[in-house]
């Protein structure tokens, strides 16, 4: 039955990319599998699937060992510092970088690491007193201070819609994602490569996809409802 859910939402993907005139293959789509077993993990990966997203730093150090090498594993939800050593070594890339503070953290973890790990900038679009992220007009700013940091490498925006049962209420926030990327991207700032815009979950990734989104994080439209709030 999550090959029936996968399928759905694939179908769902391209014609949302076919509506925005683009390809397949500009968007990711990361199966967000936080509370969810390895079992329905490999399900998923018997499908073709390697992007997941966790968005606990121990659920990734977890699952880990216990799936094939080949996964790549998005860091997607908010870490504290003392949590980073969970990832460094196993993350393909953290979506949810919102201070300087975090990213000097993470700076010096995968220098420690021998490694360089790309990031995202979490923004709050909807400027959401509940949410993590930074507010548009500070973005820039943010990523000309993280820019110098040896060890990571900002590659684009993300951001955590409200939530809604009306994907189009959040079309707006998805468009101003889109040309804040652009306008941030035609800055040319040293170590900044502006080419991943991160939106769009299950409510609402199609108008994302319509929008500009890279990559979709999509979890109970593939595993179904979670039985825990996380
Ligand atoms: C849980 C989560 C998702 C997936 O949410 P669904 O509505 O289940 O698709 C996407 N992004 C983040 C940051 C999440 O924490």
């Amino acid at each position: 039955m999550l090959k029936d859910n996968l399928q759905e939402v694939e179908e769902r993907i391209a014609h949302a990319c076919a509506r925005a005139g683009r390809d397949r293959d500009e968007v990711l789509l990361i199966a967000v599998s936080k509370t969810k077993p390895v079992e329905m993990i490999e399900e998923i990966y018997q499908e073709g699937i390697r992007a997941f997203g966790e968005n606990h730093p121990q659920e990734i150090r977890e699952k880990f060992p216990l799936l094939p090498a080949d996964i790549q594993w998005h860091m997607i939800g908010h870490l504290q510092t003392n949590k980073i050593k969970y990832v460094i070594d196993r993350a393909c890339m953290i979506h949810s970088v919102d201070s300087l503070h975090l990213a000097e953290a993470i700076s010096k973890a995968a220098v420690k690491s021998d490694r360089v790990m790309p990031i995202l900038i979490e923004v709050n679009m909807a400027r959401e007193a509940s949410k993590f992220g930074v507010l548009p007009e500070e973005t820039e700013s943010l990523i000309r201070q993280i820019a110098p940091l040896p060890g990571i490498h900002i590659e684009g925006l993300m951001t955590i819609a409200p939530y809604t049962d009306q994907p189009e209420e959040n079309r707006i926030y998805f468009r101003e994602m889109k040309k804040l990327n652009i306008d941030i991207g035609a800055k040319n700032i040293d170590n900044v490569c502006m080419r991943h815009l991160s939106m769009g979950m299950t409510g609402d990734y199609e108008v994302a996809i319509e929008e500009g989104a890279t990559m979709i994080r999509v979890g109970t439209g593939i595993f179904g409802a979670r039985s825990y709030a996380r």
